[in-house]
């Protein structure tokens, strides 16, 4: 980084006098402007995942500078519009104003975006002020997005692509990625940088959604994109928290962490044939000051969202059981109901969610949306994956380790019959299981299981989950459960006896 920090250090006055000197010690070349260097800030973001807390103290920030008539951008590297009950409820179009209203100034693509499929995403596009862009995702050979767009400050030229992982295609639901192709990161940064300079551009951002993780194979990782002529990479998607970015040849990489807990900043100066960049990282915390008009915005979404959440969105003539004493020792008909809905929302074999995911019981009559989310209220994410049977008897195992405990990891599930005997031995409990049509359940045999994100990632202790493979993202649990209201009417007013002593 040390070459990268040549103008920061100076004044400007002193940088007039003596800069031929001090570029000798090396900063990139680029452009041909013969004033002063020009200051962009660019404040980014990742990951968020439908949290709006860190806008206020962004948009503040950037106000200030605003203010003082200095250059700002602001961008989101992805995984911002699908998450939270603000924006599923709304199916991303909540997030979209928010960000209207903070002045973003483009957002790429992430694989969670097309949780609500390409046509609402399309949708969502024409109501956003700023474009959303991704360079390498084609339906029938032709971009599917706007693939980059230029920004023009003071005679500088700023040309900003996109990119999404290709590992979008095996990671999100098939239904809402079907016909779409991923182009090869690399490759499509080779064809932008050529398309940008023949436009003119002294500066190349490629925003990505990347990342930096060791589960991605190489050529899908934020890396490829360090080529000669991309200055910087806005990178997203592995959670990376890089306070200062790294640097790959040329290319300075950023990515500020996940969850709206950090803003990134990216200082870059630019003049004549120079370019200075240096990244760091602001934590998001209650003592920064924050712009009220969006603190208000975000309030005004709220309120919106009560006006849905008083949708009804099915009928029960039966109380359907989620007290905790209930779902955390026997199924309910609520806990069959939850699995069932998993199951067939994405055509598994098996779905698991953890007795402690149910939060309250819903009454009988009209169900309303809200009613869903008090009972679901984690926006849990479902996703599935391969299993095989010694893994799925590990994880039954695991539900009745502590029986008759009324603990959150008692396992509930669809697809399964399970006998155990309380009294035996922990992790050698379960007697019998066969498949929920009668079928033999094989030990050897793989099965493609639906859970929450919460116990993929091992959490209430199912670490055995962990070794799933062909992990694939769907959308959010309450969201299946409503989808399956629609079409399964409840007939149960007890639980089946899915798992029974
Ligand atoms: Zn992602």
């Amino acid at each position: 980084m040390k070459q990268l920090k040549c103008f920061s250090k100076i004044s400007k006055l002193f940088l007039i006098i003596s800069l031929t000197i001090t570029l000798l010690s090396g900063c990139t070349k680029s452009t041909k402007h013969e004033e002063l260097p020009i200051n962009i800030t660019i404040f980014h973001v990742n990951d968020r995942h439908g949290r709006m807390s860190a806008e206020p103290y962004l948009s503040y920030k950037a106000n200030e500078l605003r203010s003082k008539g200095e250059s700002v951008m602001i961008f989101d590297a992805g995984d911002a519009l699908h998450g939270q009950i603000e924006t599923n409820l709304t199916s991303g179009s909540s997030m979209v104003q928010l960000m209207n209203e903070v002045g973003y100034n483009g957002m790429v693509v992430g694989n969670h975006e097309f949780t609500y499929g390409v046509d609402r995403l399309l949708e969502l596009s024409s109501m956003m002020d700023f474009p959303l862009i991704a360079s390498n995702v084609m339906r029938s050979g032709i971009p599917v997005f706007q693939e980059y767009n230029i920004f023009y400050y003071s005679g500088i030229k700023i040309g900003v692509f996109g990119v999404v992982t290709p590992e979008t295609s095996n990671s999100m639901d098939p239904r809402v990625i079907a016909g779409l192709d991923f182009d090869d990161p690399q490759e499509t940064a080779i064809r932008l940088v050529t398309q940008l300079k023949e436009e003119g551009c002294d500066f190349i951002i490629a925003l990505a959604h990347l990342g930096d993780s060791s589960v991605s194979s190489p050529e899908n990782r934020s890396d490829a994109l360090a080529i000669s002529g991309v200055d910087l990479v806005i990178d997203g998607h592995s959670h990376s928290l890089l306070p200062v970015g790294r640097t790959v040849g040329n290319t300075l990489i950023v990515q500020a962490g996940e969850f709206a807990e950090h803003i990134g900043v990216v200082k870059i100066s630019i003049y004549n044939d120079w370019i200075d960049k240096s990244a760091n990282i602001i934590i998001v915390s209650d003592d920064l000051p924050k712009d009220t008009h969006i603190l208000n915005k975000i309030n005004e979404i709220k309120q919106t969202l009560e006006g849905i959440t008083s949708q009804v969105v099915g009928y029960t003539p039966y109380l359907l059981k989620g007290e905790r004493d209930d779902v955390r020792t026997e199924d309910t008909n609520l806990s069959n109901l939850i699995t069932d809905s998993m199951q067939w929302y994405t055509q598994s074999d098996i779905s698991f969610i953890s007795g402690g995911s149910i939060r309250a019981s819903i009454p009988a009559g009209n169900i309303t949306y809200g009613q869903v989310l008090t009972t679901m209220p984690y926006s849990n994410l479902i996703i599935t994956m391969e299993i095989n049977g010694t893994t799925i008897m590990q994880a039954l195992e695991h539900g009745v380790s502590l029986y008759p405990e009324p603990v959150g990891l008692f396992l509930q599930f669809a697809g399964l019959l399970v006998t155990f005997n309380p009294n035996a031995p922990v992790e050698n409990r379960i007697t019998n299981v066969v498949m929920s049509d009668g079928s033999t359940f094989d030990i050897n045999r793989t099965y493609k299981v639906a859970m929450l994100e919460f116990l993929a990632v091992g959490g209430d202790g199912y670490t055995m989950l962990q070794t799933g493979q062909n992990i694939v993202y769907y959308g959010g649990d309450a969201e299946a459960f409503i989808n399956y209201l629609a079409t399964n009417p409840v007939i149960n007013e007890e639980g089946e006896g899915r798992i029974t002593e």
